[in-house]
C-alpha cells in the first residue's frame, strides 16, 4: 500500500494550503482593514489556485487508479476505503473546473465581501450589485462545469450537501411549508408576550462574558479556539486543533450575541470532535453543511431555547443583568426568547418562522441561476416575497437583501442546507432523548458533558467519512425526514401559546 501512503502525503499537502487559505478568509472578515482588500485578494487567489492545481494533479488521479484493486479488498466502512472514496469524489468534480475559473473566483468573491460590507453599512444595493452580478455568473459558469445536469442548481448544492438534488429538496420544503404557516398563524391569534425587555440595552461586556460562560459549559474548548468580532459570525476551522468563532454583540438586543454565540459553538464542537487519524486529510470536514448546521443549531435551539438549559441559566443571567431582569420571571423570559414573530433578519428569526426564510432564499438562488431574475432587480423582489412570506418589508436593504453574508463569498447554494441542518436536528434530538433519559435533569444543573460525549461518539468523530444521508440514516434509521421537527415545532408551541 506504498501508493496509499503516497496519496496521504499529497493529502496532508493539498490540506495545508487549505488550511492557509482559510487563515487568509478568518483574518479578512476580523482584522484585516478594508483598505487590504485588492492585496488580499491577490494572495487569496493565487493560493487558491494552489490548491486546485495540487488537487487535481494528474498524479492523484494515477493513484486513485493504481488503488483501485486494493480498495476492492478493503473493508467498505473502514478510513482508508472512505478516504479514498471521498478523494475520488472530490477529484472528478475539481478536476472538471478550470484554473482561470478558480482564481477569477477567489479574486471576485474577496472584493466581494469588503464591497457588501459597505453597501451592508451604508445600506445602499447599488455597491454591491456588479460584485453580485459577477459572482451569479461565475456560479452560472461553475455549475455548466458540471453538464448534464437535472437542474442549474444541482451542481451548486451539491457542494455543501453531497449527493442532494434541488427536486429532493423542494419535495422537503413543500411538505414542511403548510404546517409552519399553519403554525404562525395559529399563533399570531393568541396572546402575545411582551419581549421588550430583551432590547432594553445591555453592555458589551456583560453579554460577552455571559456568552463565554454558556459555551464553555457546553465543552468549547479554548486551548483550541478562540472568539473574535465580525460583522457577521462564522465559523473557521485551520485543522481540528485550531477551530475559532466569531460573534457579534447588539447593546440593543439581547438575543443577537447570545444565541450567535451558542450556535458557533456548535459548530465548533463538531470541528474539534473529529477524530484525530482523521487529521490533515479531506475527512476532517462536516459531512455535509446540513450536518454541520444539524449541530450549531442543536446548541442554539433544542439546547439553548428549552426551559431545562435556563432553568440553570436564567438566575446567572439576571445576576448579570438586575436592572434589565430582575422583574422578568422565568417563564416570561422563556416565553420571550420563544415568541413567534415574523422579522426581517434570518439569523435571529424564531424557530417557527426560520425556515421559510430559507425557503424564500432558495426560491431567489434558482432564479437567478436560472436567468430568470436579474440580480439588479433583487432588491424588489426580495421585499415582495417577504410581504408573501412572512407579511413584513424590511425599512431597508441592509435589513433586507444585504443582511447576509454568503452571496459574497460566492455561496449560492447554501441555504438549503440550513433548513435541513433544522430537520436532522430534530431526528437527532428524538435519538438522543431515547439514549439519554436524563437529559433534561443534566441540563437543569448545566451540565452538557453526555450530551457532547453522544454526539462525539455518533456524529463528530466520523467526520466526512459517511455521506450525509448515508450518516443520518446509521442514527436514526432513516434519511432526512422533516417529521420529527415538525412534532417537535408542535409539541413546543402547543405548550407555549396553550394552542
Ligand atoms: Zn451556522
Amino acid at each position: 500500500m506504498d501508493k496509499l501512503v503516497t496519496l496521504k502525503q499529497r493529502l496532508n499537502e493539498i490540506m495545508d494550503i487549505q488550511a492557509a487559505v482559510a487563515m487568509l478568509d478568518w483574518d479578512q472578515q476580523t482584522y484585516m482593514p478594508a483598505g487590504g482588500a485588492e492585496d488580499r485578494s491577490d494572495a487569496s487567489a493565487t493560493l487558491s489556485n494552489l490548491f486546485h492545481l495540487k488537487a487535481t494533479a494528474p498524479e492523484i488521479g494515477d493513484l486513485l487508479e493504481d488503488l483501485r484493486p486494493s480498495v476492492a479488498g478493503l473493508d467498505p466502512d473502514c478510513d482508508d476505503a472512505r478516504l479514498i472514496k471521498a478523494c475520488r469524489r472530490n477529484y472528478e468534480k475539481q478536476v472538471r473546473v478550470s484554473s482561470e475559473w478558480v482564481m477569477d473566483f477567489a479574486r471576485s468573491t474577496t472584493l466581494a465581501q469588503t464591497a457588501w460590507e459597505q453597501a451592508k453599512r451604508s445600506a445602499n444595493f447599488k455597491l454591491f450589485q456588479p460584485h453580485l452580478e459577477k459572482i451569479v455568473g461565475l456560479r452560472r459558469a461553475y455549475a455548466n462545469f458540471f453538464t448534464p445536469y437535472q437542474h442549474i442548481y444541482d451542481p451548486l448544492l451539491d457542494d455543501f450537501e453531497p449527493g442532494m438534488k434541488t427536486a429532493e429538496v423542494q419535495s422537503i420544503f413543500n411538505t414542511v411549508r403548510p404546517v409552519q404557516v399553519a403554525l404562525i398563524k395559529a399563533t399570531a391569534a393568541q396572546t402575545q408576550v411582551d419581549t421588550s425587555f430583551l432590547e432594553l440595552g445591555y453592555d458589551e461586556k456583560g453579554q460577552w462574558d455571559f456568552g463565554v460562560e454558556v459555551i464553555t459549559r457546553f465543552g468549547y474548548d479554548w486551548n483550541h479556539g478562540r472568539q473574535d468580532k465580525s460583522i457577521h459570525p462564522f465559523t473557521q476551522g485551520f485543522g481540528i486543533g485550531d477551530v475559532r468563532i466569531t460573534t457579534r454583540v447588539d447593546q440593543k438586543r439581547l438575543a443577537t450575541a447570545l444565541f450567535g454565540s451558542m450556535h458557533e459553538a456548535g459548530h465548533a464542537l463538531y470541528e474539534m470532535g473529529f477524530d484525530r487519524s482523521l487529521r490533515r486529510t479531506p475527512l476532517a470536514g462536516g459531512a455535509s453543511m446540513a450536518i454541520h448546521e444539524s449541530q450549531s443549531r442543536m446548541w442554539e435551539n433544542l439546547v439553548g431555547r428549552s426551559l431545562p438549559f435556563w432553568k440553570f441559566f436564567y438566575p446567572r443571567l439576571q445576576k448579570a443583568f438586575p436592572a434589565q431582569l430582575g422583574g422578568v420571571d422565568l417563564t416570561k423570559f422563556y416565553r420571550g426568547i420563544n415568541k413567534i414573530s415574523p422579522t426581517f433578519i434570518r439569523v435571529e428569526a424564531d424557530e417557527a418562522t426560520y425556515n421559510l426564510h430559507i425557503m424564500r432564499r432558495l426560491e431567489l438562488e434558482i432564479a437567478l441561476m436560472e436567468g430568470t431574475l436579474a440580480v439588479q432587480d433583487l432588491p424588489e423582489v426580495w421585499n415582495q416575497k417577504m410581504q408573501g412570506y412572512l407579511g413584513v418589508v424590511p425599512p431597508n436593504d441592509s435589513l433586507g437583501v444585504l443582511q447576509d453574508i454568503h452571496w459574497s463569498g460566492g455561496m449560492l447554494g447554501y441555504f438549503p442546507t440550513y433548513a435541513l441542518g433544522n430537520l436532522v436536528s430534530a431526528q437527532l434530538w428524538e435519538v438522543i432523548n431515547k439514549d439519554l433519559p436524563t437529559l433534561n435533569a443534566q441540563m437543569e444543573r448545566g451540565e452538557f458533558g453526555e450530551l457532547l460525549a453522544w454526539l462525539r461518539q455518533n456524529v463528530h468523530r466520523s467526520g466526512a467519512k459517511f455521506e450525509p444521508q448515508e450518516l443520518v440514516q446509521r442514527i436514526t434509521g432513516s434519511r432526512i425526514d422533516p417529521q420529527p421537527y415538525l412534532r417537535y415545532l408542535q409539541t413546543k408551541y402547543n405548550e407555549i401559546y396553550h394552542l
